[in-house]
């Protein structure tokens, strides 16, 4: 186990102290000129009739990264009413936001819509919802195609396993419950899930085109979801986008010269946006040992993070790198610091669960990971965090305060875009009923 000695990202180590003595530790960090090239990347995505890039927010939503990816023309994918209102609440134009929910809500859709937020209906009862709120509007379909892919179970939203999206066997259905309401069908969308396999994701993008064509003319957009894979590790690769597409490009050509319907696509990526783009930096709080009198032993490093702010590890298994920093110059020069050693690293929450370093796939199962010898106070930095960590995590859990969040723009400098929370946050909605009242 262990062998593999993985470098900081974009952070130099003295930033890295820079951002622990300005906002103190752990502290996540999003670097915008990542975010940029990244979003460039995407609105490079090979079309045929026009390209919108959704940015779907659920994948780390602080206001200030929406702003900037407003600001650069991508578009919103909203995973329930409230990722939409709080797209809204920012400024964001309604008609920007594209609603896709295993939750339709019935107080919150129907303003959403008003204000021109789209919807994609996920289910038939979802399109019924939505006939009977709007009779004769113009919907779209989320579709299961029958086939998914993820990097594990948990994040493969499509096949006969999947409730997301309405299977394509009730194709039929989807049309009669469109007719008994008037509905104009003018979006087609699937999304097969994060991590997925590039040749499903293009067998998909077929089959997709297939359901455009049975519906007809009425649809004009096709939507391909996002679940495009990075590379976290230094030894995984990520997506080409160019290479997907373009095979892609060329079928809605084909099938405008078929149809006569030139499609416009859109493309809703998460993770591809923002995963490499974040870093925790946390500090080392302790370095402990079971190695004396047995062979089992294990060294271990414990962080002053942990599920709180970054999940994936216990729910998933995933990789993410782990950086020591050793932080006193004469270590950082010495033979000793250099050394790598193997440690298992967990987060600070009483739960063996709170594991950074499971093996692959496999949360329950301990593996090590090779680092820069430690001590307590140095600093530690989890890499590829941009994605499903502050905004996926055990938030509050062993009542830890959630981080704060920084911007480290294109010219070194470090902004503030969300403070740590308090512990008055934490409690503030509880009420105290005298326990003899209760009793
Ligand atoms: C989560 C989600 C995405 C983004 O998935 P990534 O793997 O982060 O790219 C896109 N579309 C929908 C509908 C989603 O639910």
């Amino acid at each position: 186990m262990g062998g593999h000695r993985e470098e900081l990202r974009f952070l130099s180590p003295s930033q890295t102290a820079a951002v622990r003595d300005e906002f103190g530790t752990p502290c996540y960090v999003y670097d915008a000129k990542s975010l940029r090239l990244r979003a460039e990347e995407a609105l490079a995505f090979p079309n045929a009739f026009g390209l919108t890039v959704r940015y779907a927010m659920k994948a780390c939503p602080n206001g200030a990264i929406l702003k900037l990816f407003d600001s650069m023309g991508l578009e919103f994918d909203a995973s329930s009413t409230h990722e939409a209102q709080r797209a809204v609440r920012l400024g964001i134009e309604p008609s920007k936001i594209s609603l896709s929910t295993q939750q339709l809500d019935d107080d919150g859709f129907k303003d959403l819509v008003k204000l021109g937020v789209e919807v994609n209906a996920c289910s038939l009862s979802q399109l019924e919802k939505f006939g009977k709120a709007f009779p004769g509007g113009r919907v779209g379909i989320r579709f299961n195609p029958g086939l998914g892919s993820g990097g594990n179970e948990k994040t493969n939203v499509g096949g006969p396993g999947s409730s997301f999206g309405i299977w394509h066997g009730e194709f039929d259905a989807v049309v009669d419950v469109a007719a008994q309401h008037g509905l104009a069908i003018e979006r087609v969308h699937t999304h097969i899930g994060s991590g997925s396999d590039p040749e499903v994701w293009q067998r998909v993008a077929k089959l997709s085109l297939g359901l455009c064509e049975r519906l007809g003319p009425s649809v004009s957009k096709l939507n391909l979801g996002g679940g495009y894979k990075v590379g976290r590790m230094s030894y995984e690769t990520s997506t080409d986008l160019q290479r997907i597409g373009e095979p892609v490009r060329d079928e809605v050509a084909a099938f405008a010269e078929r149809t006569g319907t030139r499609l416009r696509l859109e493309i809703e990526p998460g993770t591809f946006l923002v995963a490499n783009a974040g870093s925790l930096v946390c500090t080392v709080q302790d370095v402990v040992s079971t190695r004396r009198n047995t062979d089992a032993g294990r060294d271990f490093l414990k962080l002053d993070c942990g599920m709180t702010d970054i999940l994936r590890p216990s729910l998933y298994g995933s990789q993410h790198p782990i950086v020591v920093v050793p932080t006193d110059d004469d270590r950082r020069n010495t033979a000793a610091a250099r050394d790598d050693t193997d440690y298992v690293v967990v987060g600070h929450c009483c739960e063996s669960g709170d594991l950074l370093t499971p093996a692959p796939d496999q949360p329950d199962v301990l593996a090590e990971r090779t680092t820069a010898r430690a001590t307590p106070g140095d600093l530690a930095v989890i890499e590829s965090v941009g994605a499903y960590c502050s905004a996926m995590a055990a938030k509050g859990y062993n009542s830890f305060p959630e981080p704060p969040e920084v911007l480290l723009n294109s010219d070194g400098h470090f902004h503030l875009i969300r403070r740590r929370s308090t512990l008055d946050q934490l409690t503030q909605n509880e009420l105290l009923p005298e326990p003899a009242a209760l009793l």
